[in-house]
């Protein structure tokens, strides 16, 4: 019987959680496909059909950086967000001899987090900025922090579970007068907030097709000229000798394909993403009594929609919700699996046994507001299935 649920389910998903991964697009899809079996030279081969693959990775490159508003070169393509994280701290920090201070947030994605901790065992000192009851990170608190022996600050640009934008264009700038540079991990940024380099005063920025209707296993990292960076896979010249491997060209022009559609959608998106995200917190406020928004209802990305409900275990609901089709998650998709509340959460200052029954939902290009209609039902119903609404009456 429970299979046949799950069956039955299987066919009438509604997708919730475009923060955790995105379909690739069609469009997308499209302008990738040539470069499989047809135009499938290595972009270092010196004849015709390498040099095919050649161009296609420097108009993606172009395209990448005038959404960046930067040069092609400073553009390097790498196989994830993970990957740009790590080459952005790793590398600045190999530069500086692993000597020296950084700083972070305390919610940033694990993709900091770890690699901080690395660092911290290879010699560095790590400074972990205390957000917000809505997650939020005070641009004084990270100039307080700044010693003498800061050579990095990397503050992510919104946070993947409680969708809180950071105002990296004040901290950015404070940090770049102070002589630092500026990171930012903008993988939950593209097709929602702007991704203008100037503007935002970063230094370095990472991207993840995946997150933006584009594939899986392409990412980018933005690097100001001038920023010497220690390569972190060390080979052939590719990607100007700071990522060796073959280009993944069909994912590079899917990537950059996935960001110019991104962005020409976004003013329109971003519209229609907050109404419907504005929508389902209100009718969870209105219809689930002691329902607690996480995050920040100001700042707070277009598409994300995070609440926690006391007495609940966050990842039963997330399986009672998939039994009725809806695809959701509980904290980070990256960290179900692993037991134990979101270190987002609790640095929110969010009490664990509560931080435990943490939901996400993030809308995307295919959420309409019938969908949220019925996924107010079916979260009623789940809730009722812990028993939640006999609990808060107690
Ligand atoms: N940074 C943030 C904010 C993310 O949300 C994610 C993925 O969820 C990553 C980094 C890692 O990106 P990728 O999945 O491309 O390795």
């Amino acid at each position: 019987m429970v299979f046949f649920i799950i069956m039955f389910n299987k066919n009438t998903q509604v997708y919730l959680d475009y923060a955790s991964t995105s379909p690739v697009s069609e469009d997308v899809l499209n302008a990738m496909k040539p470069y499989f079996s047809e135009k499938y030279g290595n972009a270092s081969s010196l004849h015709s059909i390498g040099q095919d693959s050649n161009l296609a990775i420097k108009h993606a490159r172009e395209k990448v950086a005038s959404i960046l508003n930067c040069n092609a070169y400073e553009i390097i393509f790498t196989s994830s967000g993970t990957e740009s994280d790590n080459l952005a701290l790793k590398g600045i920090a190999e530069a500086n001899n692993f000597k020296g201070h950084i700083i972070v947030s305390k919610i940033e994605h694990k993709a900091i987090l770890e690699t901080a901790t690395y660092l911290e065992k290879r010699g560095l000192d790590i400074t972990y900025i205390n957000v917000d009851k809505k997650g939020h990170v005070n641009p004084k608190d990270v100039i307080n922090a700044i010693r003498s022996d800061t050579f990095l600050v990397s503050i992510m640009y919104a946070n993947n579970e409680i969708g809180t934008i950071q105002n990296i264009s004040s901290i950015g700038n404070q940090v770049q007068k102070k002589g630092i540079l500026m990171h930012t991990d903008a993988v939950q940024a593209p097709g929602l907030l702007d991704l203008n380099i100037e503007k935002l005063h970063v230094d370095m920025m990472s991207l993840s097709a995946h997150k933006f209707y584009g594939p899986k296993g392409v990412g980018a990292l933005y690097v100001r000229p001038g920023i010497q960076i220690a390569p972190q896979i060390l080979g052939g010249s590719q990607e100007r000798g700071m990522r060796a491997s073959t280009e993944n060209v069909a994912g590079i022009v899917g990537f950059s394909e996935a960001l110019c559609l991104a962005d020409a959608n976004r003013e329109k998106e971003v519209c229609r993403l907050s109404e419907l995200r504005d929508y389902l917190i209100s009718e969870i406020q209105n219809q689930i009594p002691k329902a607690i928004l996480t995050g920040d209802m100001k700042n707070r990305l277009p598409n994300n929609i995070s609440f926690c409900f006391e007495a609940v275990e966050g990842e039963s609901l997330v399986m009672r919700l998939s039994q009725r089709g809806f695809c959701v998650s509980s904290a980070s998709a990256c960290s179900s699996g692993n037991i134990g509340a979101s270190h987002v959460l609790l640095a929110c200052g969010i009490k664990k046994d509560v931080a435990l029954g943490s939901l996400r939902v993030t809308l995307g290009k295919f959420t309409k507001k019938k969908d949220l209609e019925r996924f107010v039902i079916a979260l009623k119903a789940s809730l009722n299935t812990n028993g939640f609404f006999q609990k808060i009456r107690t």
